[in-house]
């Protein structure tokens, strides 16, 4: 996509990002932003010559600083370059949100704004921040497909898109959208991860699809994208996610659910 002009200065602080990925869902509530760091920590963890950055681009409900809990989640100017805001860092990984910015604001609500204010500030936060050299960025994308997605994927040079959906026919047809809106940002959907997709009851070893089948292959054929992951459902993630510290880091790595995810950062 053409660059508006005047933008540059804006992106000051990606120059020397070399893939930015894009997690996107078109609902809310499929695991996007639990896929979008396990993501970020399973790629740190495994290759550890790799400088990885997490930037959560959810104004509305900006959940990085629950899943994450840094000693210091104050924003500083960056020491280096003062036209710049440094990142958060924790376990190694550099991470930004909209929700460390607002916690210091009067109210600490969450926001309320229109559209372009919205897009326009997404893309200021994640071009503003000082990334410095990193390997991988990954963008946990706000749910949908709107202007702040739209202006995110053109502002923003990104590398790939990968999909989190639920096997719900609902959330398919979401999938579709999404797909369909990178096709027109030029930005390939490299995967399509259906998340809670199976349950293990611990007492026989078949996976219970409780939302049912599924239709990542369908997907796959259709739009000839080349990976699908079927993540299953874990009891505890909701509280692992609450208690700050991304489960690749806290469970074992024998876990069916850790050793999906080290597929998914190996691709
Ligand atoms: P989104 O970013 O799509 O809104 P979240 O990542 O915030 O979704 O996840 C929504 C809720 O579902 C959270 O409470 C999260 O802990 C839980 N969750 C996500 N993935 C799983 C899973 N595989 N098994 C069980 N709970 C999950």
């Amino acid at each position: 996509p053409q660059q508006a002009k005047g933008t540059h200065a804006l992106k000051k602080g990606l120059q020397k990002v070399k893939n930015i990925i894009a997690v996107s869902s078109c609902k809310g509530g499929v695991g996007k932003s639990t896929v979008a760091v396990n993501l970020a920590y399973s790629i740190a963890s495994l290759y550890q010559d790799y400088s990885v950055g997490i930037f959560d681009a959810d104004l509305y409900g900006p959940s990085l600083p629950t899943m994450i809990s840094p000693t210091n989640t104050q924003l500083f100017q960056d020491e280096n370059d003062p036209s710049l805001i440094a990142p958060i860092e924790f376990n190694g990984v550099k991470a930004m949100s909209y929700g460390f910015a607002a916690q210091n604001s009067a109210n600490g609500k969450a926001a309320i704004m229109r559209g372009p204010i919205a897009s326009n500030l997404v893309t200021q936060l994640i071009g503003n921040t000082n990334w410095g050299e990193l390997d991988y960025l990954i963008v946990d994308f706000p749910p949908g497909t709107g202007d702040i997605q739209l202006t995110l994927g053109q502002e923003v040079a990104l590398k790939a898109a990968v999909i989190v959906t639920t096997p719900q026919k609902l959330a398919y047809v979401d999938v579709i959208k999404g797909i369909e809106m990178f096709d027109q940002l030029k930005v390939p959907t490299i995967a399509v991860i259906e998340n809670m997709s199976y349950y293990k009851c611990g007492t026989c070893d078949t996976k219970h699809k409780i939302f049912g089948q599924g239709y990542t292959n369908q997907i796959k054929n259709d739009f000839g994208i080349k990976s699908s992951f079927e993540v299953p459902i874990l009891e505890d993630i909701a509280s692992m996610s609450d208690s700050g510290t991304p489960f690749v880091l806290t469970l074992p790595e024998t876990t069916e659910l850790v050793q999906v995810y080290h597929t998914i950062a190996h691709k």
